[in-house]
């Protein structure tokens, strides 16, 4: 690795990913956010800094009700106490993710999350699957988070790197950020991801910790650059649809009339993406309490309607559609079929 090499600090890397842009993907998520969506099914990604997190089950404790203890010698900050269960206790505010328990722990039940890497080698991991992905219609690498961008450096050169391969690139962001670092990485992605949550600014600052004037402004940048610039080629606008926050026709309708308003060239689609509850138990892990655990799944019906909704304020200007996990399709076929009036 070259002296003067960009690292960052990346959570994960995932392969053969459906989800994050066309075709098959490997997406690599990198640690930190400058928001902080209460939804958020990565809460392990808003952090900037490594954190630990403890599997309860793979402790030792789990099955003796006495944890073996080495975690507790081997912590130098002193974070870590035995709990009243029997398990281990973090004290966050003392711990700095050193990661000494996990690699001290035997049984795997500490984990640290978030891994210090070089561009080159971050790259050399995402390019490992080109020749799937590249059978796949405009298969590629995606870098998310978190948000990417907040590690600006790091990411412009894993996305240069992995273009100069030829993969097509694509990059997620929740649009805060400043335009000058947007500008920049634009050059080297094929396909932007772009989120727009909330319409109003209140409840944006709500449930994200911040409005969205600078979301917008950003789009609104966009947009422009893509009429003069050939990069980014392509935009995807990505709605998350979340039960009690974002799921109401109105913020479809002002968010579809922002949209069909700049009228963004190369604009491939709008994508409302369904709530999903299967990360609660990355909060528990996480010692975080979880305001959307118990929060339902959307009905088909709903995303249905507020796609519709979605139409109207975009005024049929823009390719809208909506993916994830809905209620029907997790409930039992008795309850299922009682609701639809069945015998
Ligand atoms: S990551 Fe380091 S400071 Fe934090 S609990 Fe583990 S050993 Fe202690
Ligand atoms: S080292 Fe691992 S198995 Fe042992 S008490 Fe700590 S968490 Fe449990």
């Amino acid at each position: 690795m070259g002296d003067s090499e960009p690292t960052g600090l990346v959570l994960q890397v995932q392969r053969m990913s459906t989800e994050d842009g066309p075709g098959l993907r490997s997406t690599a998520f990198l640690k930190g956010c400058p928001l902080a969506c209460a939804w958020c099914h990565n809460p392990e990604s808003i952090d900037p800094r490594p954190q630990i997190q403890r599997i309860g089950l793979r402790c030792i404790a789990a099955s003796t009700g006495d944890g073996c203890g080495a975690c507790l010698r081997s912590c130098p900050r002193g974070a870590l106490a035995r709990a009243a269960d029997g398990g281990i206790g973090i004290d966050r505010s003392a711990c700095d993710g050193c990661g000494e328990c996990a690699d001290a722990c035997p049984a795997g039940a500490m984990e640290l999350l978030g891994e210090r890497m070089g561009a080159r080698a971050l790259a050399a991991e995402l390019l490992k699957d080109r020749d799937y992905y590249r059978r796949s219609d405009r298969g590629g690498v995606t870098l998310s988070g978190g948000e990417a961008s907040a590690q600006s450096s790091f990411a412009f050169e894993t996305l240069r790197l992995c273009r100069e391969s030829g993969a097509h690139t694509a990059l997620d962001t929740c649009g805060v950020v400043s335009w000058a670092t947007l500008e920049e990485l634009y050059a080297q992605v094929d396909l932007v991801l772009y989120d727009l949550k909330e319409a109003d600014p209140e409840r944006h600052r709500a449930f994200t910790g911040l409005d969205n004037a600078l979301v917008f402004e950003n789009l609104r940048k966009t947009v422009s650059l893509m009429r003069t610039s050939p990069m980014p080629a392509a935009l995807w606008i990505r709605t998350p649809i979340v039960p009690g926050a974002t799921d109401r026709e109105e913020n479809l309708l002002e968010l579809g009339a922002l949209i069909a308003d700049l009228a963004p060239p190369r604009l491939e689609r709008w994508e409302l993406c369904a709530f999903n509850n299967l990360c609660a138990e990355k909060y528990r892990r996480l010692g975080m309490e979880w305001e959307f655990a118990q929060a339902p799944l959307m009905r088909a019906t709903d995303m249905e309607t507020l796609a519709g909704a979605a139409r109207r304020g975009s005024r049929g200007l823009v390719d809208v559609s909506w993916t994830g996990s809905t209620a029907e399709a997790s409930e039992p076929a008795s309850i299922k079929a009682e609701r639809m009036g069945s015998p």
